[in-house]
């Protein structure tokens, strides 16, 4: 498969569509960036490397953070993560409160904020400097010691995150966070504050399309049923309430975040990173969403 040729033309395609859709403005230092950037990385199990346009631009990868901050606390609690909420697509939006207040403060999955929420409850009771110990993951996963936060993008969202303090009040009411609500935020938002580049994503991402492979990254270790059900939680629930056209147009687990990134998999084969800021009305990448129902297209790779 020449997937540098088939990249650079899916490239010189979606270029015309950068302009299409608003970058998020409610973090206001993600309202800063220049929304005119467009990049992707497709790496191969057997280790190659296809890069095009912004692959190397750090980017905030938001909620994608969502996808190692569950891989942390499955290896910390195992099933016991499934009691606290669920795995069924919310079909709403990433920061509904609706939902969560009409099914009694259990969050429906993992990937929208109130799960995401729960999950950095699970990370700050059960260590001792979660901070720390999610970011050395992170860098062990993706094998690059330069990644880290951006205070001045937690601090931002943590400045005007309305919904989410919303999100965690209704959660401590329901008994589902234990820890001390401020704390869990901060968390929370340092979690998204990473910045990484498309290819570091790329890379951080192999070991889901590898589920034969032990995963062991910095004492995170998941089984291979472990890392097939992420899988399938990506799937189902990656993209919000456009998790049924991900799947109807692209058909590979991923997640995305506000910040303009999606990060897929396809198991057995390769990891995929794309970024491009201007989102649509669900909050997921025009040009990153265009890109990645091309490669499966054109590749006719994807897992159906
Ligand atoms: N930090 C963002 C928030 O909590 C993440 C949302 C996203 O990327 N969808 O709103």
């Amino acid at each position: 498969m020449n997937y540098q040729k088939i990249i650079n033309e899916i490239y010189e395609t979606v270029l015309p569509m950068q302009a299409m859709g608003r970058q998020a403005t409610y973090i206001p230092a993600l309202a800063e960036v220049n929304p005119e950037q467009t990049g992707m990385c497709v790496e191969t199990l057997d280790g190659r490397r296809y890069a095009v346009g912004d692959s190397d631009v750090r980017f905030s990868i938001q909620s994608i953070s969502k996808v190692f901050s569950l891989a942390m606390a499955l290896s910390l609690e195992g099933d016991k993560v499934w009691k606290r909420m669920g795995r069924e697509p919310s079909g709403a939006s990433f920061n509904s409160l609706v939902q969560l207040e009409l099914e009694f403060g259990k969050p429906r999955n993992p990937f929208i904020n109130a799960g995401a929420i729960v999950v950095a409850d699970i990370l700050a009771s059960r260590l001792e400097n979660p901070e720390e110990d999610f970011i050395c993951f992170v860098r062990s996963i993706s094998n690059d010691t330069s990644i880290g936060y951006n205070d001045e993008v937690a601090l931002s969202e943590y400045s005007c995150g309305y919904l989410n303090a919303a999100i965690a009040n209704v959660l401590k009411f329901h008994n589902n966070l234990e820890g001390d609500i401020d704390r869990v935020l901060r968390l929370y938002y340092r979690i998204c504050s990473v910045e990484m580049t498309c290819c570091q994503l790329a890379q951080a991402f192999l070991p889901f399309a590898d589920h034969r492979r032990e995963f062991c990254h910095s004492g995170v270790r998941l089984t291979t049923s472990q890392v097939k059900r992420m899988n399938a939680v990506m799937q189902t629930c990656g993209f919000y309430d456009e998790a049924g056209d991900f799947s109807f147009l692209v058909g590979l687990p991923g997640k995305s975040g506000v910040g303009g990134g999606i990060a897929a998999v396809c198991p057995g084969n390769y990891s995929v990173a794309v970024w491009s800021p201007r989102l649509n009305a669900k909050g997921n990448s025009v040009v990153g969403m265009k890109m990645l129902e091309l490669l499966t297209t054109m590749t006719e790779e994807s897992v159906f």
